[in-house]
């Protein structure tokens, strides 16, 4: 590992440790972690994509700092063309052990500019919808398929997708949740590997590996269209089931 990466990687562990602090937490079991060593680690929770993982720490590593480092090793990523277009990498926030995961298309403009998914008009909506289920945003993880905003907020293309998809799978094996909640039609369908309609995918659980995946409608389709709340009301209470939240 370069100096700079490391420099990096020991920045986004203190970013974690101050989150951490925010919630309360004043001490932390004292645990050896490894040295890092170069190395693809890639259990296929999603099926392996063409282009090369980055390059992210060995698996010997705690999942919690192994997420860190993988955040510092892409946050300069160009892999594809939407680098030219972004103001910064949008990587995920939130509690990096959670057993819940939320997981969008791409970042929009506000997300762009804060660096954070889902704090724009539709985020606001999942936060409230994160709060009907008696959780904050701080005690779920969210995350998006494609990490830099395309432009005018248009639709990912397919080598975009591709292009993500090992920053995808690498963040999903070290968050190992055990419900992920798919936020509309394309992130369904990129985790489950289907041209399915949300319509149809929605309302029950499909398996990822060991994870249990629960596609809805997406926040912002919700904006457009409140009828479909109850549907989505009804998704999340399926989640709560599983979770033990009611
Ligand atoms: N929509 C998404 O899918 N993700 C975001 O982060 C914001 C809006």
């Amino acid at each position: 590992m370069s100096r700079a990466a490391l420099t990096e990687a020991v920045a986004a562990v203190q970013g974690y440790v101050r989150y951490l602090q925010r919630l309360g937490v004043t001490d932390l079991p004292v645990t050896f972690v490894p040295p890092i060593r170069a190395g693809t680690p890639t259990p296929q929770t999603l099926p392996s994509a063409s282009r090369t993982s980055p390059q992210v720490p060995s698996t010997t590593a705690a999942p919690v700092v192994r997420l860190a480092q993988l955040a510092a090793a892409v946050r300069d990523c160009r892999n594809c063309r939407l680098h030219t277009g972004r103001t910064q990498v949008v990587f995920g926030t939130g509690d990096p052990t959670a057993a819940l995961v939320f997981v969008g298309e791409a970042p929009g403009y506000d997300e762009d500019i804060q660096g954070e998914p889902f704090v724009g008009q539709a985020g606001q909506l999942l936060t409230r919808i994160i709060a009907a289920i008696g959780l904050t945003r701080e005690q779920v993880y969210m995350l998006n398929v494609i990490k830099c905003r395309p432009p005018n907020n248009r639709n990912p293309q397919p080598d975009e997708v591709a292009a993500c998809r090992p920053i995808l799978q690498e963040q999903l094996a070290c968050l190992q949740p055990r419900v992920i909640c798919a936020l509309g039609t394309f992130a369904a369908q990129t985790l489950l590997q289907t041209e399915e309609k949300i319509s149809r995918l929605r309302g029950r659980f499909h398996m990822l590996g060991a994870i249990q995946v629960m596609p809805t409608y997406h926040p912002a389709f919700l904006l457009r269209n409140p009828q479909y709340k109850r549907a989505v009301w009804e998704d999340m209470q399926r989640i709560q089931g599983v979770l033990g939240l009611r």
